[in-house]
């Protein structure tokens, strides 16, 4: 059995040092691959962990279980009116986690200041498409503009280097795969590609219809001279990298489908609702929300955590490397904004 020197550790000697913290289901876009137009039930407020729980396990996370990197995301984790307070107080652990956020960017003009005052290292904003239109299709709201304002800030506040998530759907944006490699080049973004995965509330991907990594480079291809990063050990980087025309400017693809990274998965999770989930396709949780509101001390959760991580299939929530293709795949309940991407 894991022991408390032993970290986060799984059954097949993986060790998890990155945390994935969801500070809030909700969102303000409804990206296709991800919400449904309306009717998403939202996490009961009173089961959403305040900001000092948070911090609580985070600290119990850093302290007493070994994790090196605290990253933020949600649904849209700048809608959290607490973000630059938690930030703050998790920048003040010892050793001081390496601290980031995914977002949309659409609030990032108004916090990208405050949030590297804070102690914010980086940033990952998404951006599937240049064209506003496109935008709107993608995301059912009209915001490219305040995503480019936020990319804009997150720069101007040293959040760098700024990176950008990019999923392809076919016949929607995945003729702009070299265009959007180009701008992200022009501005010093560093750019990356995510394979589409099943974890959209209203089960609608198709393995089929997805646009594989292999097909994501054929069209950079096109346009651009890739290299596979000399030396480049993607180690527990899900993102496999290529310099672009010699380098030094990279491209990164994350082929969570074709090319699964399990084996090297160094991820442990925590909704906004207080659940510990070892892999975001896990089929179970462990209730940490209960632990702490029931008077539990930081070693019966930490214990609570190390069990929960014990118990991490091979892959993708299931007992196969092939992880999202093996036959035995089963879509978790919970969606992908509920479980902090
Ligand atoms: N709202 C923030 C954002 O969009 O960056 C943070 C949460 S979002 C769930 C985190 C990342 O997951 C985004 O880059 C998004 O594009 C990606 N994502 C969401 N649904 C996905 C899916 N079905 N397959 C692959 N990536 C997905
Ligand atoms: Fe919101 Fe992010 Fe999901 Fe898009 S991907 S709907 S921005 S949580």
């Amino acid at each position: 059995m894991a022991t408390a020197e032993n970290g986060l550790l799984d059954t097949f000697g993986r060790r998890a040092v990155d945390l994935r913290v969801s500070l809030t289901d909700r969102c303000n876009l409804r990206c296709t691959y991800c919400m449904p137009e309306e009717g998403l039930q939202w996490l009961g407020k009173d089961t959403l962990l305040s900001d000092e729980e948070i911090v609580r396990l985070v600290r119990i996370a850093v302290n007493d279980l070994g994790v090196r990197e605290v990253r933020f995301t949600g649904g849209e984790p700048l809608l959290r009116p607490g973000v630059v307070g938690i930030v703050a107080a998790c920048a003040q652990l010892t050793p001081r986690p390496e601290l980031s956020l995914t977002t949309n960017g659409i609030g990032l003009a108004r916090t990208a200041a405050a949030l590297s005052e804070a102690g914010l290292d980086r940033v990952n904003v998404s951006v599937d498409t240049l064209d506003p239109e496109t935008f709107h299709t993608l995301t059912r709201r009209n915001r490219l503009d305040d995503v480019q304002a936020g990319l804009a800030a997150a720069d101007a506040a040293g959040l760098r280097p700024v990176k950008l998530n990019a999923v392809l759907m076919r016949g929607v944006n995945d003729h702009e795969a070299a265009d959007l490699l180009e701008w992200s080049l022009e501005r010093g973004y560093e750019l990356r590609f995510i394979e589409q995965m099943p974890l959209d509330a209203q089960h609608g991907w198709d393995r089929s219809s997805m646009i594989t990594a292999e097909e994501i480079l054929e069209r950079l291809s096109a346009r651009f001279t890739l290299t596979p990063e000399p030396d480049a050990r993607r180690g527990a980087a899900p993102a496999e990298r290529w310099l672009v025309d010699g380098g030094p400017a990279k491209v990164g693809v994350i082929a969570s489908v074709t090319r699964p990274f399990c084996r090297a998965c160094d991820r442990t999770r925590l909704t906004a609702d207080g659940q510990v989930r070892n892999c975001l396709f896990a089929t179970g949780e462990t209730d940490l929300r209960g632990a702490l509101r029931g008077g539990g001390s930081d070693a019966e959760i930490a214990e609570l955590w190390r069990k929960a991580m014990w118990g991490k299939k091979a892959g993708a929530g299931v007992d196969a490397p092939a992880g999202i293709d093996a036959p035995t795949f089963h879509q978790p309940d919970r969606p992908m904004s509920a479980i902090g991407g």
